[in-house]
């Protein structure tokens, strides 16, 4: 199964995504943690990508769409995938389907998580990310605090410097001005699946659940 998952910073995609993941036995394919993991190497182009994302901004388009050509057509991502984070442009969403043709990808799915921006900000706002294994936590429905031990594993819970009020208002200024429009790119090709982003996690889960076996049923 090859999904992408799509919606704004804060709607659940990451979250979604290791779960589905995990479900289906495909790889989690996060450009957002695969910046960050550049970041926290200290690579060149980690540095950079961090100074982008502090700010709320996008990784130029060349070098996104190159991290995604790369991993797409690695062993890993042959037998599916989730793609979270990608396309956020409608440069990238070209580049996406002129690497779906060079690997013969025909057949996917965009799944549309939606929420409303008040919900993002106080969604924003509440996020507790392990740092060791990228758990995303709420501190407000999980009785968290940044002091507290990750449940999972133990490690350290942190907020991510975008995270921060200013960088959650410039983000979404940017998914709307430049990655919401993408949607009518998948809308026009009839690939989309619409998913209610306001409900808890196990519902929304409950419900992607549902359509993806819906659509192979089909
Ligand atoms: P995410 O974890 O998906 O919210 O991504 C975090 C940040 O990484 C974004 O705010 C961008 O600065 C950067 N980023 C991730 N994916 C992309 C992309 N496809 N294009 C440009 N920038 C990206």
């Amino acid at each position: 199964m090859r999904l992408i998952i799509f919606g704004p910073p804060g709607v659940g995609k990451g979250t979604q995504a290791k779960l589905l993941s995990e479900e289906r036995s495909i790889p989690h394919i996060s450009t957002g943690d695969m910046l960050r993991s550049a970041a926290a190497g200290g690579t060149s182009l980690g540095k950079k990508a961090k100074a982008i994302m502090d700010a709320g901004q996008l990784v130029p388009d060349d070098v996104m769409i190159g991290i995604v050509r790369e991993v797409l057509a690695s062993p890993r991502a042959a037998a599916g995938f989730v793609l979270d984070g990608f396309p956020r442009t409608s440069d990238q969403a070209r580049a996406l389907a002129g690497i779906f043709r060079d690997l013969g990808i025909t057949s996917y799915w965009v799944l549309n998580l939606e929420v409303d921006d008040e919900e993002i900000i106080r969604r924003l706002g509440a996020r507790l990310v392990c740092r060791k294994e990228g758990r995303i936590f709420n501190s407000e429905t999980d009785g968290l605090t940044l002091t507290s031990q990750c449940p999972e594993c133990g490690g350290e819970l942190i907020q991510r410097d975008d995270d921060k009020p200013d960088t959650v208002r410039k983000r979404l200024q940017v998914y709307h001005a430049q990655t919401e429009p993408v949607i009518g790119f998948y809308r026009a090709a009839g690939v989309v699946v619409d998913v209610d982003g306001t409900n808890s996690i196990d519902v929304v889960r409950r419900e992607i659940r549902v359509l993806l076996n819906d659509l192979q049923a089909r």
